[in-house]
């Protein structure tokens, strides 16, 4: 059940999209049809998540 609706995101219209590299927040693939951010050759998907994933690990957290 939900393998099928995974494998939907795949069937739009991009066969073979572009890899730019992974995501530093989640660790996925970024795909050239994907937002993301190119800090300093590090790729982080324009999401909330994967930005405060991302910045949790280059910065200290100060409570
Ligand atoms: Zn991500």
């Amino acid at each position: 059940m939900s393998r099928l609706q995974t494998m939907a995101r795949f069937d739009e219209r991009i066969p073979e999209p572009t890899m730019i590299g992974k995501c530093k927040g989640c660790g996925e693939i970024i795909t050239a049809s994907e937002e993301f951010f190119d800090h300093e050759g590090e790729f982080v998907h324009d999401e909330f998540d994967c930005i405060r994933e991302y910045f949790k690990k280059i910065a200290d957290l100060v409570q």
